[in-house]
Parts: C-alpha cells; sequence; structure tokens
C-alpha cells in the first residue's frame, strides 16, 4: 500500500483503510476542546449546545481514522509505548501493556470506554462523550481492531443521562454509515467503586459491578479473552495518536470548585498544554489562589498552595514529583475553608462508598474519617488521633480487593501534612 504524505482520503467513510504511521503534521497541536467546557452545579450535564461534533463535523475536524488491524495494529501499540501514553483514569499503566497483553490472548474480548465518572469531582468524562463522543469512539475502535475484539462497550452511571444520550446518537450515527465494530452501551450503577475497572471487568464476566483483585496489572480480566478498559480520555488520546500526533502535549483537567465539603458548585474542565504550571492555569480562568489543592480527585494528594502553584500539569512531571494526575481533578480549597475538616468529610464519603467486601474499608475507613475528623476539631484530642492515624497507616495499605483504601489513606496522610498548622 503507498503512503501518501497528507490525511486526505478518497474514503466517503468515517474509515481510512491506511495503516498507522508516524507522521509528523500538525495533528500534535489540535485541541481536543476549543475552550474550557463549564459544568454548573452538582451534575455534569448540560444541554449540548453549538460545540457537541457530530459525525460530519468530526470527520471535518479530525478526518478519518485509520485503520488498526493486523501488522498495523501492531505499529499503533508501538506509537503508545513511544508516546509514553498511560491510562488517564487514575492509575496511569502504560497502555502499550495492557494492548500487548490482550493482543497475545484469544480474539473476541472487548473493548471498554470507561465514562462512569466515579470520582464526583471531575467532569472531563462527561465533556469528552457529551461533546467528543465520536473521538472517544475512534480509539475504541482503533483498540477493537488492534486487539481483534468483538465488541466495544462504554460503560456509564445510570444516571448520566446526557452523555448517554450523546453516546446513543453517535454510535448510531456510525452504524448508519457501517464498517464499524459493533458498540452498545452498559449501565453501572450510580456508586464510586463502579467506575474501577476491575469492577467494570467483573460486571462483563457475569458478576456484580464491585471491585476484585488483580495480580497482574496488565493483563487485569484474568483468564479468558481480554476486556480492554480504558478512560475516555485515554481512548481520545489513541485516536490522536493514530493520527499523527507524536505524543500527548496536553492534559484535561477538571478544576473543581465547591461551595462547602462535598458541594460542587463548578467544574471547569479545561485543557492544559503539557509544560503548563498550575498558577498560569488558574491565572488564565481568572479564578483566585487557593489556600490548597487536592490533586487527582477524593483519592488523591493535598498540598499547600505554596508547593502547588508551580506544578506542571503533565502526568509525566508530576511522576517525576511522586504526584499523579489521577483522574485529572484539581480540587480548590478557598482560604477561608478548614482543609482538615473538608479532608475528613470527604474521608467520610469515602468510606460510605466502600462495596463492603474487605476488612480495611469495612473496618478501616471510618476509623480514618474519625480520626481525622477529631485530628481537625480539637486539639486536646489531637495527639490521640496522630497515634490513631500512625497505627492507620500501617494497617491499611494494600490490604483491600481494590486501592479504595489505599487512596483513602494517601489523602488522609497528604492533609495532616499539608494542614499541620
Ligand atoms: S478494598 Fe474496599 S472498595 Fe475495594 S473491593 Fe475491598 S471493600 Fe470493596
Amino acid at each position: 500500500m503507498t503512503l501518501t504524505p497528507t490525511w486526505e482520503t478518497t474514503s466517503p467513510g468515517h474509515v481510512d483503510d491506511r495503516a498507522v504511521e508516524p507522521r509528523d503534521l500538525a495533528w500534535s497541536t489540535i485541541p481536543i476542546f476549543d475552550e474550557p467546557v463549564v459544568y454548573l452545579g452538582e451534575a455534569a450535564e448540560t444541554p449540548f449546545g453549538p460545540w457537541r461534533e457530530d459525525l460530519a463535523r468530526h470527520l471535518e475536524r479530525w478526518g478519518p481514522r485509520p485503520m488498526a488491524h493486523g501488522r498495523a495494529g501492531l505499529a499503533l501499540i508501538d506509537r503508545l509505548e513511544a508516546a509514553n501514553l498511560t491510562g488517564r483514569g487514575g492509575a496511569h499503566v502504560p497502555s502499550h501493556l495492557k494492548w500487548r497483553a490482550a493482543r497475545a490472548d484469544a480474539p473476541g474480548g472487548i473493548v471498554v470506554v470507561n465514562g462512569a465518572e466515579g470520582e464526583p469531582a471531575s467532569g472531563k468524562d462527561a465533556a469528552l462523550l457529551q461533546l467528543r463522543p465520536h473521538l472517544v469512539l475512534d480509539g475504541a475502535a482503533l483498540a477493537a481492531e488492534a486487539i481483534d475484539a468483538r465488541e466495544v462497550v462504554v460503560w456509564l452511571h445510570a444516571s448520566a443521562h446526557q452523555t448517554r444520550s450523546s453516546v446513543e446518537i453517535a454510535i448510531g450515527e456510525r452504524s448508519r454509515i457501517g464498517g464499524e465494530i459493533p458498540m452498545r452501551i452498559e449501565l453501572a450503577p450510580d456508586a464510586y467503586v463502579s467506575g474501577e475497572s476491575s469492577s467494570v471487568i467483573r460486571a462483563l464476566q457475569g458478576g456484580l459491578p464491585l471491585p476484585q483483585f488483580s495480580r497482574d496489572r496488565a493483563r487485569p480480566w484474568g483468564d479468558g479473552p481480554a476486556i480492554l478498559v480504558h478512560n475516555t480520555e485515554t481512548h481520545a488520546r489513541v485516536a490522536q495518536l493514530a493520527r499523527g500526533a507524536q505524543y500527548p502535549t496536553t492534559s484535561l483537567l477538571t478544576i473543581t470548585e465547591a461551595s462547602a465539603p462535598l458541594k460542587v458548585s463548578r467544574r471547569i474542565v479545561v485543557e492544559v498544554d503539557a509544560d503548563a504550571e498550575l498558577a498560569e492555569v488558574l491565572a488564565t480562568l481568572r479564578l483566585p489562589a487557593p489556600q490548597a489543592i487536592l490533586l487527582g480527585g477524593y483519592s488523591g494528594t493535598w498540598l499547600a498552595w505554596a508547593d502547588a502553584s508551580g506544578l506542571v500539569m503533565s502526568p509525566q512531571a508530576l511522576a517525576a514529583r511522586s504526584l499523579s494526575l489521577g483522574a485529572g481533578v484539581v480540587y480548590l480549597l478557598p482560604p477561608d475553608r478548614d482543609g482538615a475538616r473538608e479532608a475528613a468529610a470527604i474521608l467520610g464519603y469515602l468510606a460510605s462508598q466502600s462495596a463492603g467486601q474487605c476488612g480495611p474499608c469495612i473496618f478501616g475507613l471510618p476509623e480514618l474519617a474519625q480520626s481525622m475528623s477529631d485530628w481537625a476539631r480539637s486539639r486536646r484530642r489531637r495527639k490521640r488521633a496522630e497515634r490513631h492515624l500512625d497505627s492507620l497507616e500501617e494497617l491499611i495499605p494494600g490490604r483491600g480487593a481494590c486501592r479504595h483504601p489505599d487512596g483513602a489513606l494517601r489523602m488522609a496522610m497528604s492533609a495532616r501534612e499539608a494542614f499541620a498548622r
């Protein structure tokens, strides 16, 4: 097959029949969103408005997607590795590891678009699936071709009505053109842990949508055909890389404001350059400097603003400072709020969201929330709370079937450090 130097196509459809080839095109600089997406209130759902890309607009902006069958799939996997693409849902497992493991398994697996935004402070899954559904579905279709899967499943929370409607329309548009792998939607309960990737795998294997232990991060589906789960942003990044982007040059962040602990008042989903500093991002959005941030989401890391303002907001830059972008959330704590009490409230929420299967969650998380609350509320009880937190720091890590309690513990310990004064 002869490769032409541009991405213009003679194909009338939405799939380009050429293989994936590394190219140095302006693709790297095409943003996913033209401007920040703002969600007011608790739900990340607003009418689509003029910014939603239907299939025609998607093709006009991005062009047809290449194919990834056979050797082209292998080339795409090499591309993901060269670009150092990690999952963008929280765990940040290198994507190529999962793809290679899935490709080595028997054909007939499932590719999952995990859009069940378990993280209450996040909004990027909703923004992507409501406004750029075809970019996400392109990435999933490429993955399905590369691992020879039988279908794509879009995993959504049952209450995500607007997102569901956008995905239904997008799947309908693609099926009318034809030539695409079957795609369908599966609805998950509205629970924090039902978006955890091991919950998704368990449910699609016929079990309950609850987390399960997995020994191998690159092959979490165990025996049988692969169930390759990626977050929505990861799929969108695959679609960009397959079209010639050299590496993801931007990150998607959700900047979250809360009017009170656990009361989200505004989410701003914003695409930032890989070298953007956080202070610069907030200044661009005209947001005042906070007292502290919770980086990554409710299971993330608290940082005083003095330590956070200069952070470069890319997964790689943060990893170099032993931090994680997690689900891409930056939760802002205003100067007049008590960070330790906020952390205690979030821990109470995380304790309530456990699947009730493992000791560290059933016993450890309520105690963690109580100790944090004691630590926050009373100087008199602080010493005792300190000792209790120390003992929980010994008891909780690595003992749950999933990382839910580990994440809660990390958040608590970082709160203790950030709000020590
Ligand atoms: S650690 Fe907690 S959330 Fe994870 S499986 Fe066990 S009980 Fe469920």
